[in-house]
């Protein structure tokens, strides 16, 4: 049961981080609701990275407060594994285990964290690699694997955890053309599912295609939010505009 279903599904308010005397992000506020799609963009060293690693605790906060499902994030201990298990996060590399099958890197999660048994984690854990499309993987190891395998076998280890939030940050920008779109493909689709996503990304068509709204960052702060048609055609503010001209 959600802990408040009234609440947004993940709510920032105020936020500041600090690197010494460098502030990362300044007063971010957020609130996203369950099932929505968020995709965020912004310069390189905006803060989108330290964004989504404060929202799973991977960076603690210095002011402000983020609450997934009504529960603010907990400091430390069995609630932070439970937590990390809420929200669950897919990187720029894929970060599989190397000496472990397709199939032990999907399963561990859910064993380890989660309490299932073997049989059990592991039927759960073929529903999940068919649905990427890698069923036929799973007894593999992830070298054996290409790039856009790899990161869909990641975002299956993810689903594993029947997380209430899916991070995802670059997830594509390490992989090679040709695999782009296997993996947003996959994703488009977890979206049209109904899982709530943060998707850090410079896919545009991904964003147009999947995106209730976009967040645009620069310098630590967000600066503007809108709906995709209306960011990329009529960005309000004058970084917006100019941080496309560089991409598109
Ligand atoms: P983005 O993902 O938008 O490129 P990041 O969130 O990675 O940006 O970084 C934002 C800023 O914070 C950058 O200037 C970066 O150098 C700085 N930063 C990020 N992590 C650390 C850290 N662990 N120590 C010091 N500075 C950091
Ligand atoms: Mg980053």
């Amino acid at each position: 049961m959600s802990a408040d279903t009234r609440a947004p599904l993940v709510d920032i308010r105020g936020v500041d981080k600090h690197f010494g005397d460098f502030q990362a992000l300044k007063g971010i506020d957020l609130q996203i609701e369950r099932g929505e799609v968020v995709v965020v963009i912004g310069p390189s060293g905006s803060g989108k990275s330290t964004l989504c690693r404060t929202i799973n605790r991977l960076e603690t906060i210095d002011a402000g407060t983020i609450a997934i499902d009504g529960k603010p994030l907990p400091q430390e201990g069995r609630p932070l594994a439970q937590l990390r298990s809420d929200v669950g996060m897919v990187f720029q590399s894929f970060n599989l285990f190397a000496h472990m099958t397709i199939l032990e890197n999907v399963t561990l999660g859910p064993i380890q964290v989660r309490g299932l048994k073997k049989q059990e984690a592991e039927a759960k854990a073929m529903e999940l690699l068919e649905r990427v499309g890698v069923g036929h993987q799973a007894g593999k190891y992830p070298a054996q694997l290409s790039g856009g395998q790899q990161q869909r076998v990641a975002i299956a280890r993810s689903l594993a955890m029947r997380p209430k939030v899916m991070l995802f940050d670059e997830p594509t920008s390490a992989l090679d053309p040709e695999m782009i779109n296997e993996v947003l493909d996959v994703m488009v689709e977890l979206g049209a599912e109904g899982m709530t996503m943060i998707v850090v990304t410079h896919e545009m068509g991904f964003a147009r295609k999947a995106a209730n709204r976009v967040v645009f960052m620069a310098d630590g702060e967000i600066v503007e939010v809108a709906g995709p048609e209306e960011f990329f055609t009529h960005p309000r503010s004058e970084r917006a505009r100019d941080f496309l001209s560089k991409i598109l």
